[in-house]
């Protein structure tokens, strides 16, 4: 009898025990994957591919903001939250405008615009792109800096950060001009922040990535940049893209629209469609252009749209359509795994 009570005992104390354990494990990997930077971490580059922080390829997705003087009333932790949770987006990207009445003018307007996005992304766990959007950045080289050593000061210990240099650079030499001013970027940079991605511009709004080829800057985590749209730039550009590829360079789609390149234009469903098998065949991330309600064809709001969140499908442009679902599309799977 006595025996009995004791193994009666033992079973209710293991019991017991299991389920405290199994509770526990359950409780830390709920809290481990609750965000997707939770989940992915650090990033880092290897080959031509973004890896995530157990060195698996990892193929981010999502939008940019449009130009931070002219559309601020998106740079807000309301706005990130809805193209998180509706759109699924696993990364926003805030432009920062420097010229024109940007961060030249106003850096300190700027730079809360900028910090609000950041703090947003990490606050939600996603990536962020921290964009020097910029069409002449090596003349503003000492701004850069400034604005770089502050952002990689205050957020370099985060995961979720990337830095973007140089948006588009126009017709300059990547071997005179656009690799030394990045590498000069880049030892500020790396002085407060050894690992996160950084991501640089190449010649003629960042589509000359092949001009890379055999002079790649000898950093780590180094990303070079990518940009289309998908109504001007065609298979002349894959070309191009899939020869930087072949050579081993990283490359980052930044910014692409579906639009022609001035931002407005036809939308070329079967182009963009190439674009979308490019991408997904290569493993490249990217973000959208952009989160706007300008009367123009990239835009992915209508004109009359004015909310900065909460956007149902009659307020979406046709741009705004095609990324919405195509978004949720190909992250869904991400976010759901998030909860399991
Ligand atoms: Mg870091």
């Amino acid at each position: 009898m006595k025996s009995i009570k004791i193994t009666i005992l033992y079973l209710i104390i293991f019991v017991f025990l299991s389920c405290n354990n199994s509770d526990g494990i359950n409780d830390q990997d709920n809290n481990q994957n609750k965000t997707v930077v939770n989940k992915f971490g650090q990033l880092s580059i290897d080959g031509s591919n973004i890896l995530d922080e157990s060195g698996n390829v990892i193929v981010l997705r999502g939008m940019s903001l449009f130009w931070s003087q002219w559309a601020p009333n998106y740079f807000t932790e309301e706005t990130v939250k809805w193209l998180i949770d509706d759109w699924k987006c696993t990364i926003i990207r805030a432009a920062m405008g420097v010229e024109n009445g940007g961060y030249l003018d106003n850096p300190n307007t700027e730079y809360e615009k900028i910090s609000t996005v950041i703090d947003a992304c990490i606050k939600l766990g996603i990536y962020v792109v921290v964009d020097w959007h910029d069409h002449n950045a090596e003349d503003h080289l000492e701004s850069a800096n400034d604005f770089f050593d502050k952002i990689s000061k205050s957020y370099g210990h985060y995961p979720n950060v990337i830095y973007e240099i140089y948006n588009e650079p126009l017709d300059e030499s990547w071997n005179n001009v656009l690799k030394p001013y990045s590498e000069n970027v880049i030892n500020v940079i790396r002085k407060n922040d050894p690992d996160n991605l950084i991501i640089v511009g190449t010649p003629n709004w960042s589509q000359d990535v092949d001009d890379v080829i055999g002079n790649l800057i000898d950093s780590n985590n180094i990303a070079y940049s990518l940009h289309f749209y998908t109504g001007t730039h065609r298979e002349w550009l894959r070309e191009k893209a899939n020869k930087a590829i072949l050579a081993n360079i990283p490359l980052f789609i930044s910014e692409w629209g579906l639009s022609e390149a001035d931002g407005n234009g036809i939308i070329d469903i079967a182009e963009t469609n190439l674009w979308a098998d490019f991408m997904e065949l290569k493993n490249l991330s990217w973000c959208n252009w952009s989160v706007n309600n300008k009367d123009e064809t990239s835009s992915i709001l209508l004109p009359t749209t004015t909310a900065i969140s909460g956007w149902n499908d009659n307020e979406l442009s046709e741009a705004g359509k095609i990324m919405k679902d195509y978004l949720v599309k190909m992250n869904s799977e991400i976010f759901d795994s998030l909860s399991e």
